[in-house]
């Protein structure tokens, strides 16, 4: 039995959400595992429900669980709060208080999709597959910050200790995939930057049967974009993480198919969709599920050792979007539209055929 603490949260968060507890139920069946689901409010609903966006009782769920799996959080009703008490400060502390140092990025154009990438051909292949490994509780977004008289500072710090650990999980990450590492920073100017290279130099030479290259952040963003079939594993600090993981993510069609996971070392990770609460298009039920159901295949992969089962649940959302049934955010001419929910019963009959 695995138990697991869903927090749907904001928006669209519940709607995507929904569909992964289905097909996690489909998963079960089929291979004979019991998911245990306990449910708490993060974000925007616990702060109406609660009075903060992390309460206690959250996080003691979270800790207690096997993972966790998050749907969104956020939204226009909770923006004029000062930025301490809004839905986004959870997420954060939720990061911190689990240690969840490295995000998972998975960027992949699938052949079947090929016509949503906005790339042509000609510069895809047809077809990419690369793993953004994110820095996640370090840098800018956590760094001493301040604003008065007319003057405002973020510092970016990082040690030789948050760095190791970091590279270390990707080149683990590189030698189950193509075995390719590369590590984006700006050593031509910030000196944390070049400790980064320096730690990931150490690294490479740990690692002699990885591939390994240094690559400045701009030259990354223009090559992402000219050959992006060229990378495996790209790691990167957090906020040169979080702006490149969106351009990748938009290379493959959709943000409504970027799923993510955040890991530790401890034994509790987190696992939610890339995108937001979209509150343009909540409650409508067209939403696309994707994010959110690959996120789960992730979950099953990486917290619970379940390969096959994570490769069931992929493969069935290939085999629904190859017969050419979509969300809208996806559908070009010839593509049946459906909604959320129905793209979520899909692709638990996939898995149970
Ligand atoms: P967003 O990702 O919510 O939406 C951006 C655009 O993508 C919108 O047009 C939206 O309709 C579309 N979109 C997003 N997910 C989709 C899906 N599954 N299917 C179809 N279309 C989808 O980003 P935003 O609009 O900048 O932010 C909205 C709110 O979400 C804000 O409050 C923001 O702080 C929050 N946010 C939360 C997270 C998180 O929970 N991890 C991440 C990013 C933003």
């Amino acid at each position: 039995m695995f138990s697991i603490a869903v927090l749907p949260g904001d928006g669209i968060g519940p709607e995507v959400t929904a569909p992964c507890l289905a097909v996690l139920q489909a998963v079960g069946d089929r291979f004979g595992h019991r998911f245990d689901f306990a449910f708490a409010p993060i974000g925007g609903q616990a702060i109406d429900e609660a009075g903060c966006p992390l309460p206690p009782e959250t996080l003691s769920l979270c800790r207690n669980a096997d993972a966790v799996l998050l749907g969104a959080l956020g939204g226009p009703k909770w923006e004029i709060l000062p930025a301490p008490r809004r839905p986004e400060a959870g997420l954060l502390a939720l990061r911190q208080e689990l240690g969840l140092y490295a995000n998972l990025r998975p960027a992949v154009l699938y052949l079947c999709l090929r016509e949503a990438s906005p790339l042509k051909d000609s510069v895809t292949g047809g077809a990419f597959d690369m793993l953004i490994v994110r820095e996640l509780t370090g840098g800018l977004y956590y760094g001493p910050r301040g604003c008065a008289g007319g003057r405002a500072y973020d510092t970016m710090v990082y040690t030789e200790r948050e760095i190791e650990r970091i590279g270390r999980r990707a080149f683990a990450l590189a030698r189950r995939r193509r075995h390719k590492v590369t590590s984006v920073d700006k050593a031509n100017v910030l000196d944390t930057s070049r400790l980064w290279r320096s730690v990931m130099h150490r690294l490479r030479d740990e690692h002699p049967d990885v591939g390994y290259g240094d690559m400045l952040v701009d030259n990354a963003a223009m090559q992402l974009v000219r050959r992006p079939a060229d990378f495996d594993v790209v790691v990167t600090e957090n906020m040169f993480g979080d702006i490149l993981s969106d351009l990748a993510g938009m290379l493959t069609g959709s943000i409504g198919l970027l799923p993510s996971a955040s890991l530790g070392d401890g034994a509790v990770a987190v696992y939610e969709p890339v995108h937001g609460s979209a509150p343009d298009i909540a409650g409508q039920g067209i939403a696309n599920p994707t994010a959110a159901v690959l996120s789960a295949a992730m979950m099953l992969r990486h917290s619970f050792g379940l390969a096959d089962e994570a490769a069931a649940v992929e493969d069935a959302v290939m085999a629904v979007l190859a017969g050419r049934k979509k969300t809208a955010d996806l559908a070009v001419p010839g593509d049946e539209i459906v909604g959320t929910s129905e793209m979520g019963r899909l692709i638990a009959r996939a898995i149970a055929s």
